[in-house]
């Protein structure tokens, strides 16, 4: 073991891959030119390698390379997708669906939506984060915009039912976006086998690199959408600024490989958790898993630990960085809107810890983690008992 922290926080973010590293690297020295400078060779360079890396992107996704709209991020793009199409639609539709346990930046896009005279349904989620597709059903009508609902969360993991959910929005004539942050490259996803309108990406999530994500917008039939941002015209329109090169590049790479190994990966992924979940649970008896075990992308877990405070369990394992509840919201004390949405109980908010597994764990780091959370938990445990005698 190296003196640096067992990192296994990789929904917070995943560390850049060495290769994409390198392809970014000359974008960043001599091949500076801007993409959208048509008048010399440091330009057409340019250009021509964000076309190619929004082809990786697009084939990861099954869409078409002009149906990719490059932004700063996934916050980005979930604000340019539920306000931008529920602001440009027809009058007559005006209700937003989304859920709960929803990334804060499609939340707040729905409470500003709100606050301009839109309706919004806040949809609850079952016991184990998943959306009860007869509920959305009933509040589907058609004045219906736009449902926005997660592919995988980013907290407890859990994939939402993309197609089924698809259908019902086609039923009323309602597009369907979904923030796809944290299931692009961790699970097959074709914008077209499975229905879906808008789906936001970003880069730092797939181990490319931070400050870039992608909207997808199909383009048959047209979706009519009214930017944030007024200046060049970049992106068809839909997103004037400079598209940052290197980064674009970078990410195109991050995709190319991630739909290479995406399977493969996936499956040594599945076999380190289900390792580290039986070394946790062989020691420890009372762990509850938040989120469908089933229904999850191999690289979360999010434990309950009865009794034990998340903080002081973090601070007794320095030598492994995780997350306790969502490290996406800025104040870490405040209690996870997902875990109680999950009606997990009010006691065991602040006993829950994230466990992100990726592309660069490996077995022996499972093993380290699970034995030091296991005597990290017990110690605590014999501090209450004692506490308790006393
Ligand atoms: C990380 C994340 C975001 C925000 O993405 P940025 O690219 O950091 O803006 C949005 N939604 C989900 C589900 C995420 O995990």
């Amino acid at each position: 073991m190296t003196d640096e922290p067992v990192y296994l926080d990789y929904q917070a973010t995943t560390p850049i891959d060495p290769r994409v590293r390198d392809v970014m690297l000359p974008w960043f020295d001599e091949m500076f030119g801007n993409p959208h400078s048509s008048d010399h060779a440091y330009g057409w360079a340019a250009e021509q390698a964000v076309e190619e890396a929004r082809i990786h992107i697009a084939e990861l996704i099954g869409a078409k390379p002009n149906e990719i709209t490059f932004t700063s991020g996934a916050t980005e793009a979930n604000n340019l997708a539920v306000k931008g199409t529920v602001r440009a639609i027809t009058p007559d539709r005006n209700h937003v669906v989304t859920c709960a346990t929803e990334h804060k930046c499609v939340l707040e896009s729905c409470a500003r939506l709100e606050r301009e005279g839109f309706t919004v349904t806040y949809l609850p989620v079952e016991k184990n984060g998943l959306l009860d597709l007869e509920l959305l059903e009933n509040v589907l009508s058609d004045r219906t915009a736009l449902v926005s609902i997660m592919a995988v969360n980013n907290e407890i993991g859990v994939i939402q039912p993309l197609t089924e959910i698809a259908s019902l929005c086609t039923r009323v004539g309602a597009l369907f976006h979904t923030d796809a942050a944290q299931a692009v490259a961790k699970m097959p996803i074709d914008v077209n086998v499975m229905g879906i309108d808008l789906l936001s990406i970003s880069a730092h999530k797939l181990y490319g690199p931070m400050g870039i994500g992608a909207l997808y917008v199909r383009q048959k039939p047209k979706i009519e959408i009214e930017p944030l941002l007024d200046g060049g015209g970049q992106e068809r329109g839909l997103r004037s600024g400079t598209v940052p090169a290197p980064l674009a590049i970078g990410f195109g790479e991050a995709c190319r490989i991630g739909l290479e190994n995406i399977s493969e990966e996936a499956h040594r992924i599945t076999l380190l958790r289900d390792q580290f979940l039986a070394q946790i649970f062989g020691s420890l008896d009372d762990v509850k898993l938040n989120g469908d075990l089933e229904k999850r992308i191999p690289g979360n877990l999010n434990l309950s630990f009865p009794d034990i405070d998340a903080q002081d369990l973090m601070m007794r394992l320095p030598s492994i960085a995780l997350s306790s509840g969502s490290a996406c919201t800025t104040s870490s004390v405040a209690s996870s809107h997902v875990l109680q949405s999950i009606g997990v109980e009010k006691r065991l908010l602040h006993n829950a810890i994230r466990i992100g597994f990726g592309r660069f764990t490996v077995e022996k780091e499972v093993h380290f983690a699970a034995k030091e959370i296991i005597q990290a938990v017990l110690s605590l445990k014999n501090v209450t008992q004692i506490y308790e005698k006393n």
